[in-house]
């Protein structure tokens, strides 16, 4: 049975970036187990790729820290080892008065979080996105489209040769854990460490219970569908446009982001995903989804009036274009419903307590030989280069 000094489980940004900085230690040795046969194949494969730097975030959230060190980590570390990225920078609209002034609020965070923005008019949103229309808009040019799954494989290849093994197309089924060590059982046999991280994002909650942790808290999955702008319509959006977000609400509304390949993706909503990697609203998991349905926090969460209102609104996005072509509609009118074809998913890993909060903030815990890290929240791709760090540190210290 192989032995290393750690064993990290989940082969997307957290897991392959804390292998990167673990590994930056010669004297250890690391095995990574991923159970998919490719990097990135969940929320780190299929999100926006947007690097958000921080302009909406609590001032001095770990969030809003992570967020901020991140992008700027990251535009160098993609342009060291040519990762495709494209600094665009956003536009967030507000087509009402209430947004207009919310705007404002926003730029307050964004000088506390030391994030340059600029408010516009619709003049010079005019400029900048010519089809987009809003009585106003917070400019920062800060934000950038980031290629997300060559980014973790490189993230991966440094880990690589610093010497990590990786296991992939290894799903861990258990994990215990002895006054010596820890054992990490597979489905292709167990492999022993001193130490275990669990970077398992959707499933992060259920391999911390495997050694009591975590307990008062459940992933929920929520789905993002996209659409994207078929290529004559790209011309469309000339960069990101976003709508002012709801302060009281955990997703962002649909809004449109050019990638780096080109492709302008619209989305995501967010529904209910009815297992954790359900990527198409007719894939279920009756075992997922009970889990789901008996939790306590789950219904405190959906008895909000707001939620529940947005949760019909986003599962109308979900089942009828028609839906979500309005809602993007909003942003840009001239966009119509034959512009838009299906595009690919992503399910976001919500981590919810017992009383239905939300939980808002990067957390990690601590266990027997063990770090659980159990919410890896967006905009986690963004924060991945100093949240990777930080558990890297965490656990050198725990050695
Ligand atoms: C729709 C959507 C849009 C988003 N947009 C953005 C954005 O624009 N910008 C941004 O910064 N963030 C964004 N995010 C958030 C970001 O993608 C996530 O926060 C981040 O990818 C989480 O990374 P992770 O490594 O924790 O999880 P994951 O990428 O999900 O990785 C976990 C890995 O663990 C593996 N695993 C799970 N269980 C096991 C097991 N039992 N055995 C072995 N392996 C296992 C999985 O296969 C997976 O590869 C978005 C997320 C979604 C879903």
């Amino acid at each position: 049975m192989p032995k290393y000094d750690i064993v990290i489980v989940g082969g997307g940004c957290v897991g392959c970036s804390t292998a990167k900085h673990l590994a930056e230690d010669r004297e250890l040795d690391i095995a990574l187990v991923e159970k998919e046969h490719r990097l990135a194949a969940h929320q780190s494969g299929r999100n926006s790729g947007v690097l958000h730097p921080g302009f909406n975030y609590e001032p001095g959230s770990t969030k809003a820290r992570f967020a901020t060190e991140g992008t700027t980590r990251m535009k160098a570390y993609a342009n060291e080892r040519d990762i495709p990225l494209r600094e665009f920078g956003v536009v967030v609209v507000a087509t009402t008065a209430a947004e207009e002034r919310r705007l404002s609020s926003i730029q307050q965070q964004a000088d506390a979080n030391g994030v340059e923005t600029e408010i516009i008019g619709s003049e010079e949103l005019e400029e900048r996105e010519p089809h987009a229309q809003g009585r106003a808009a917070l400019y920062c040019p800060e934000a950038a489209s980031v290629d997300s799954q060559q980014y973790v494989y490189e993230l991966a290849k440094e880990a690589k040769n610093a010497g990590v093994d990786f296991y992939m197309g290894h799903t861990v089924e258990s994990v215990s854990a002895s006054s010596s060590d820890v054992r990490v059982r597979t489905d292709k046999g167990a492999i022993n460490g001193d130490y275990f991280v669990n970077a398992a994002g959707l499933y992060a909650d259920k391999l911390a219970a495997e050694v009591g942790v975590g307990t008062g808290y459940q992933i929920i999955p929520f789905r993002g569908d996209y659409y994207e702008l078929v290529p004559e319509r790209r011309h469309l959006c000339n960069t990101m446009i976003y709508p002012t977000p709801d302060p009281e609400l955990p997703f962002l509304g649909v809004h449109y982001t050019r990638r780096t390949d080109g492709k302008v993706i619209v989305g995501p909503n967010a529904v209910l995903a009815f297992a954790r990697e359900a990527y198409r609203n007719t894939e279920f998991d009756l075992g997922e989804l009970r889990d789901v349905l008996s939790y306590g926090g789950f219904w405190k969460l959906m008895m909000e009036p707001k939620m529940m209102k947005v949760a019909w609104e986003e599962l109308n996005k979900s089942y009828k274009k028609k839906a979500f072509v309005e809602a993007s509609r909003n942003l840009v009118p001239e966009a119509r419903a034959q512009d838009f074809v299906r595009s690919y998913a992503g399910v976001r890993a919500q981590l919810v307590d017992g009383n239905g909060e939300l939980v808002k903030d990067p957390m990690v815990q601590d266990g027997p030989r063990s770090l659980h890290v159990l919410n890896a929240v967006s905009p986690g791709l963004t924060c991945s280069l100093p949240f990777g760090e930080h558990v890297a540190e965490q656990v050198r210290e725990e050695l």
